[in-house]
């Protein structure tokens, strides 16, 4: 191991020191270095490839306990809106190369770090500084409204989306009012607002008791007021009274006021289904709201089982045959309340 010495003006042999480096820019890291020592005149020596192991050791370290963002998440961005690293670079205010710099390892402070994921989390934050930067001439109008155009494209697709699944939902699920919805005319976003609402109030919401719940909301309903609530119609099925054909399933995907989260467990995989918090209650009466309260309270702190379990004790579910539609006239033996 030979390498040239400043110092003794010649190559000579050395040797490795470990010491220990406590923090990297102010942060706690705990970990140490490898320095080369002349063996000859005691002075530290530089060696590349040594400096280049200790720094990706510091630097990870650094990244991790700072939570400093990847070159990934920078190139992700710039993906996400099809712009050079100098535009963005320009957007953001940076120096020449910042961006070129980080995306090739380089460490950004823990100030441009948090700035720059300030921004990747937050649409508007960012289309605020695209339009920024192009009112201070930093970035062309071609440029500006390729990102503009880009953000209006991504919002536009996903309400799309989520209002062709609504529309689907009102094609095949709505009919005239009859004994099989409760002679109530579906509304979608009620029930959107009914789900969301639920899944605040109990924890562990899965798809299959959601079935439950909204069967028993509307069957309490029909009992004391003989209407349903949703307009839903339900069927027979293995584990109790479910939405007909399965379309609990695109009733899931709607996101807007709940999100679907599919985990797996020991048993196979189950869906979640977590509130967003922003349910409205304004289209739901004061008796409305009662009945569903009633049925949360009592079905909240039971497991999928045992309220599967309990549904399979109503009429409604135990006389009627595998897939046939569930009619309302059981509402009035109803088990559950009595
Ligand atoms: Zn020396």
């Amino acid at each position: 191991m030979r390498v040239y010495c400043p110092f003794c003006k010649k190559e000579v042999e050395y040797k490795i020191e470990k010491r220990d480096i406590k923090e990297f820019r102010g942060i706690e890291i705990n970990t140490y270095e490898n320095v080369a020592i002349c063996k000859e005149c005691h002075q530290d020596l530089y060696v590349n490839e040594i400096e280049e192991k200790n720094n990706e050791r510091i630097y990870e370290l650094y990244r991790e306990k700072a939570n400093i963002i990847k070159p990934q998440d920078i190139i992700d961005l710039r993906g996400k809106y099809d712009i050079s690293q100098r535009e963005l670079t320009a957007i953001l205010g940076f120096g020449k190369m910042t961006i070129n710099r980080y995306e090739r390892g380089g460490v950004p402070t823990k100030s441009q770090s948090d700035y720059i994921k300030l921004l990747i989390d937050n649409n508007d934050k960012f289309i605020e500084k695209v339009k920024e930067a192009y009112k201070n001439n930093n970035i062309n109008e071609k440029i500006y409204e390729k990102i503009v155009s880009k953000e209006l494209n991504n919002n536009i697709t996903k309400k799309e989306v989520q209002d062709n699944i609504r529309k689907y939902l009102k094609f095949v699920l709505n009919r005239k009012p009859d004994i099989y919805n409760g002679y109530k005319t579906l509304d979608i976003e009620k029930i959107e607002n009914i789900i969301s609402y639920i899944a605040s109030k109990v924890k562990n919401l899965t798809i299959t008791s959601l079935n439950k719940y909204l069967w028993y909301i509307d069957m309490l309903s029909f009992n004391q007021r003989s209407i349903a609530i949703t307009g839903l119609t339900y069927q027979n099925q293995k584990f109790g009274p479910t939405i007909v054909d399965k379309k609990y399933d695109e009733i899931s995907l709607l996101d807007e006021k709940y999100t679907r989260e599919d985990i797996e467990t020991e048993n196979g995989n189950t869906t979640k289904i977590i509130s967003n918090g922003n349910y409205n209650l304004d289209k739901i009466s004061d008796t409305e709201r009662k009945i569903i309260d009633t049925i949360i309270k009592i079905l909240k702190n039971k497991s999928v089982t045992d309220i599967s379990e309990l549904s399979h004790k109503e009429e409604g579910w135990r006389k009627t045959k595998r897939f046939e539609r569930i009619s309302f006239e059981y509402a009035m033996k109803l088990n559950i309340v009595k």
